[in-house]
């Protein structure tokens, strides 16, 4: 008898400072193509690698995140990274979820541009024991992933398949890469803050409960974005 793939859950880390609706639609868009049961969206607390400055408090942008979710039953948020002490580390997030939720298996989702820098991350050898990955990347980006793969992973995959908007290699712990193609909608917080910090209106680039909070907290008005 065929073994019975196990169910995924999808984990989408990020800054979300603020969370935005290019967030969201590449969530939605993942959600399908790659049939994931659910996605964790996981605030980080003081990214290791991102500029610190202009940077909304954790509760502040995990309440965006809550808010901006909260009507998509296949949408949770996470404050792990935010109850942590120190930086967030992805291989701290993998372990607790993959202790919390045993039975299911793990899919890290991230844009391609992390993605080439992964040989950076903490123990990044170790990520592909416990997860697979899911590389975003939009029309126009190189459907190639292999040549921005990290000289020190290259020899550890292996091509899979090719669907018309899902690559897929296969790591040597038989974890999947998978390179997949949304619409997507080009938007970034950078330009929010940036909008923001201008007086100009971000109407319809984040949920309007967000653009809400955002005003009533008076958020990213002092600061020139980086
Ligand atoms: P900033 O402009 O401050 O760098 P950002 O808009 O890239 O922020 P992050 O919170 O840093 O947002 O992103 C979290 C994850 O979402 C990253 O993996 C990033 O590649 C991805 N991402 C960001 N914007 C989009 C978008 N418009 N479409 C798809 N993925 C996105």
């Amino acid at each position: 008898m065929e073994k019975k793939s196990r169910m995924k859950i999808g984990l989408f880390g990020g800054t979300f400072n603020p969370i935005h609706i290019g967030h969201l639609r590449a969530a939605e868009e993942l959600r399908e193509i790659l049939q994931l049961e659910k996605i964790y969206f996981i605030p980080a607390s003081v990214p290791p690698l991102k500029d610190l400055k202009n940077i909304a408090s954790p509760s502040h942008r995990l309440r965006m995140v809550e808010i901006a979710i909260e009507e998509n039953p296949f949408f949770q948020s996470s404050d792990v990274e935010l109850k942590r002490e120190g930086p967030s580390y992805t291989i701290d997030t993998l372990r607790f979820f993959s202790s919390k939720f045993p039975e299911f298996e793990l899919c890290f989702i991230l844009g391609s541009e992390l993605f080439s820098e992964i040989d950076s991350w903490k123990e990044y050898n170790k990520l592909f024991e416990l997860t697979h990955f899911a590389v975003i990347t939009r029309p126009g980006f190189s459907k190639n992933l292999l040549p921005s793969l990290p000289l020190a992973l290259k020899d550890d995959f292996i091509y899979h398949s090719d669907e018309h908007n899902l690559i897929v290699y296969l790591h040597k712990t038989s974890k999947t890469l998978a390179l997949v193609q949304i619409e997507g909608i080009q938007v970034s917080s950078t330009q929010i803050r940036d909008l923001i910090y201008k007086n100009k209106s971000i109407k319809y680039l984040v949920p309007k409960e967000v653009e809400r909070y955002i005003f009533d907290h008076n958020l990213y008005k002092k600061e020139a974005p980086q």
